[in-house]
């Protein structure tokens, strides 16, 4: 009896072992759960003009975490203050450089001017990236005139080259020769593709931010310039985690201003 069973408790015991192996080692082939790269729709570089008039807005800036560019006036009473505070919230700073436009507006002090000479174009650049430390970059505050100026236009950027810094093209006329020129000699180089708030209405607003994110998605990325104003700055915070949970990924002027080849 106990040897006609044998056999079938051999078999039983292969059968638990088998078992029990199996369950032992299952965890270890258990696949390691690979990170899945997050699809990228587009990357958006969001630009914010003109701070150093006041400070009102920096509390808005700095609780926005996605990256922002924000660009400096210099010589104001509140140029230093506004980029230091916007650099520690973690936000690029770049230089805003007052340019001359057509027409008769309202100039900043040293606006950098068609009649000036190289000497005081470079004193200028100097004066005032020794105000905004942080700078990585300029861009042209206004600068209609100038930006349409070719030769004016080789000697600031060929300045801002030298000083290894890159330029936005603010892009206030579309016969700027900014884009060439940077091409040229070698200068790291990006556009503005859509300005946000040219009306302080936040639907408005809103709707500009949703044509740069079309924008982006379409060729890649995009570059939108808005203001520091509460309007502007609150719809921003609104919206921009949204677009970062659909795919949207913000980045630096910095990263995607480049040589044009
Ligand atoms: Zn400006």
């Amino acid at each position: 009896m106990r040897m006609k069973n044998r056999p079938l408790i051999i078999l039983a015991l292969i059968f638990l072992l088998v078992i029990f192996i199996a369950i032992v080692l299952t965890p270890l082939y258990k696949k390691v759960p690979r990170k899945i790269k997050p699809i990228i729709k587009g990357r958006i570089a969001i630009v914010i003009d003109d701070w150093g008039y006041h400070l009102d807005n920096l509390a808005i800036a700095g609780g926005i975490k996605q990256r922002m560019t924000c660009a400096v006036l210099p010589g104001l009473k509140n140029s230093p203050e506004a980029s230091e505070s916007l650099h520690k919230s973690g936000h690029e700073v770049i230089l805003h450089l007052p340019m001359e436009p057509k027409g008769n507006l309202k100039l900043e002090k040293n606006t950098i001017a068609i009649n000036m000479g190289r000497q005081e174009m470079r004193r200028i650049l100097d004066t005032d990236l020794t105000e905004i430390v942080f700078a990585r970059g300029v861009s042209n505050h206004m600068g209609s005139r100038l930006t349409e100026n070719r030769e004016q236009c080789k000697i600031i950027l060929l300045e801002i080259k030298k000083r290894k810094l890159y330029f936005l093209d603010s892009f206030v006329t579309a016969k700027s020769v900014c884009a060439p020129l940077a091409k040229k000699m070698g200068l790291r180089f990006a556009k503005r593709d859509v300005f946000l708030d040219n009306r302080d209405d936040p639907e408005y607003i809103k709707a500009q931010v949703r044509s740069l994110k079309k924008l982006a998605q379409a060729r890649g990325v995009s570059v939108g310039i808005g203001h520091d104003r509460k309007s502007t700055l609150l719809v921003l915070k609104e919206m921009l985690p949204q677009l970062a949970k659909e795919g949207y990924q913000f980045v630096f002027v910095s990263e995607i201003a480049r040589v044009e080849k």
